[in-house]
């Protein structure tokens, strides 16, 4: 039985004081996340005050994104060994706002996973077509093409990494597949991934609010959600986690 697994995404969002402002609200709620795995990721520099506040209450920290060398002259880049540090137990790689605005290709994801496990990190791997090659019936093919060039030639254990498929055209649109159909693409990956895909957890992730999350998690083969938009509202956040024990 694969663990759900709930991620928040804070994007470009949140500083010091907003991190410390979301925490205090979620962590009043009680909130309770027995049976399910929980993480947020926000942005770097908010990182250390979000691991210590979060410490010791069942929601793990996350990043990112990371660079896959360790150490050198690379302006502007984040070490795996510097996001360790700081007690970071989650990354988000290769999530479409990077393909697309920063040029990460899937043998710059490759690169990124294999070191990201390699420091033993737990690794969400974010895939998913545009609008464009959805119409074009070639959302199978891009899948297909991200996972095995973002994977080629890893050894992973599929407790340690995970798949978000995240439609491209789904992200903070209010616009999603319908959970039946994305199920469909979930069982798609799954077979992809061979033998390893009965125990990765693959992720649905593109406008989950409160609303729809328990249809994505109610099907089959969706084991979690990557949530942008609705982690960053602490009221929202909760309920999604509570919805998500409760299936
Ligand atoms: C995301 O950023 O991964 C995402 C799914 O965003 P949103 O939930 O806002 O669509």
């Amino acid at each position: 039985m694969r663990k759900l697994l709930i991620g928040g995404n804070w994007k470009m969002h949140k500083g010091i004081k907003e991190t410390e402002e979301f925490s205090k609200v979620l962590l009043n709620k009680e909130i309770k996340t027995e049976g399910i795995d929980v993480f947020i990721a926000p942005p770097f520099t908010s990182i250390p005050t979000a691991v210590e506040i979060f410490k010791d209450t069942g929601i793990s920290i996350g990043a990112q994104n990371l660079f896959w060398e360790e150490e050198g002259a690379y302006t502007g880049e984040v070490s795996s060994l510097f996001l360790k540090e700081l007690g970071v137990k989650w990354v988000i790689i290769g999530h479409s706002e990077r393909r697309n605005n920063f040029f990460e290709t899937n043998e710059k994801v490759r690169k990124k996973v294999k070191k990201a496990l390699q420091k033993d990190l737990n690794v969400v791997i974010c895939i998913g077509e545009k609008e464009e090659e959805r119409e074009e019936g070639r959302a199978k093919e891009v899948v297909e093409k991200q996972l095995q060039e973002g994977l080629l030639g890893l050894e992973y254990n599929p407790e340690k990494l995970s798949i978000a498929y995240e439609p491209v055209w789904a992200i903070g649109t209010g616009r999603t597949p319908h959970p039946e159909d994305a199920q469909r693409m979930h069982s798609i990956i799954r077979e992809i991934l061979g033998k390893k895909g009965e125990e990765v957890r693959i992720m649905y992730g593109g406008s989950v609010k409160t609303n729809n999350v328990g249809d994505f998690l109610k099907q089959g083969d969706i084991d979690g959600a990557l949530i942008g938009g609705a982690s960053l509202d602490p009221d929202s956040f909760a309920e999604i986690i509570k919805i998500a024990r409760g299936i």
